[in-house]
């Protein structure tokens, strides 16, 4: 079933999560040991992430060093294969236009096709850490929107260089990003708005947002999305608030604001482990309120949260 239907399929909000790949060289058991954590709570589906390669330096001595590329977290396609299997759960690995030629794309897109994933989330990924602005790969792409085309062709039966397949198989479904706060590169939330417009006309079928920690900024974006005519699901990502490095952390990295009412609490505690259950009564009361409200599906970043999501579904669902 896609994303769309298995968050209809239920009554109540649906519950789904996301995972990264495990590091180069340490092995998925523990993977499996977080989805077996979350797993009594019914998840729809789960998202495994793709990370680019960066570059780095290997001291080679006398003064030289050499620049080597590295995945830090290969596999995302075999992960999702993997947990698909072995859980029969739906998997939505994320695709992405970093560090991929149109090439590579189509290969990867055959592969998701062989193993019979059928649901992505496009996105156009991170910048590489050594660039400034973000650069395409080769003939690679600038924007998730130009992925989603290729993807489109893909479906219809056409590969790159225009040729024909002669079996096709089940279309890819898919959805995308969309940030409450706004992404960092766009000029201003009216920009942001109109090139997901374009990424739902072009096909998406659901967007789920960036992380965000307070609800009024999800409740705006969702209603100027609605004004602006987007009618897809716009399903909330959530992740608890875990320790008191975050403090500055996520601000830095995902773009977005800590309530006050949040870090006044966070500052009060001694240490992380006070810090992780403000977190989890935060992230309680933020999901009951987005329940409330109607959201289709909660969707949780898990990476270094799990216990405190097992806590949080544990009273939500
Ligand atoms: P785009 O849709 O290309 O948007 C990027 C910026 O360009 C926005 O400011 C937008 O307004 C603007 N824009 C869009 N289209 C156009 C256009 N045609 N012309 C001009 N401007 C345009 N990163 C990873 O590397 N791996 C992951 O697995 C991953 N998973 C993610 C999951 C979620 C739910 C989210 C929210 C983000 C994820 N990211 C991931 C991060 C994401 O790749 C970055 O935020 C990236 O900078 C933007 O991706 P996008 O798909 O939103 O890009």
């Amino acid at each position: 079933m896609k994303v769309t239907e298995l968050i209809n399929s239920t009554q109540s909000t649906a519950f789904s999560f996301e995972i990264l790949p495990p590091l180069k060289g340490t092995g998925i058991e523990k993977l499996y040991r977080d989805i077996d954590t979350l797993r009594p709570f019914d998840p729809k589906y789960i998202n495994i992430t793709t990370h680019r390669s960066e570059y780095i330096y290997r001291d080679l001595g006398d003064g030289l060093f050499r620049r080597d590329k590295l995945y830090r977290r290969p596999g995302t396609v075999a992960v999702a294969a993997a947990i698909q299997n072995k859980y029969g759960i739906t998997t939505v690995p994320h695709i992405i236009c970093s560090d991929n030629t149109r090439e590579d794309i189509e290969y990867e897109l055959l592969d998701l096709q062989f193993l019979g994933i059928t649901d992505l989330l496009v996105l156009r990924g991170d910048k590489g850490k050594h660039e400034s602005v973000f650069t395409p790969t080769g003939d690679g792409y600038r924007h998730a929107i130009e992925l989603q085309q290729q993807i489109n062709d893909f479906n219809r039966g056409i590969f790159v260089d225009g040729s024909e397949m002669k079996v096709t198989a089940t279309p890819f479904s898919y959805g995308v990003a969309c940030y409450p706060e706004k992404h960092e590169e766009a000029p201003n939330m009216e920009s942001d708005i109109y090139w997901l417009k374009q990424k739902v006309e072009a096909g998406a079928a659901y967007a789920v947002t960036q992380l965000f920690y307070d609800n009024r900024k999800y409740f705006a974006f969702v209603e100027r999305a609605r004004k602006e005519g987007i009618t897809i699901p716009i399903i909330p990502g959530i992740k608890p608030f875990k320790k008191l490095s975050q403090l500055n952390v996520v601000p830095k990295t995902f773009k977005v604001d800590l309530p006050e009412n949040l870090t006044h609490e966070a500052l009060k505690c001694k240490d992380d482990a006070q810090a992780a259950q403000v977190g989890i009564e935060w992230c309680i009361a933020q999901c009951r309120e987005l329940m409330a409200y109607g959201v289709p599906s909660l969707h949780f970043y898990t990476v270094g949260a799990t216990d405190s999501i097992r806590e949080v579904a544990k009273q939500i669902y």
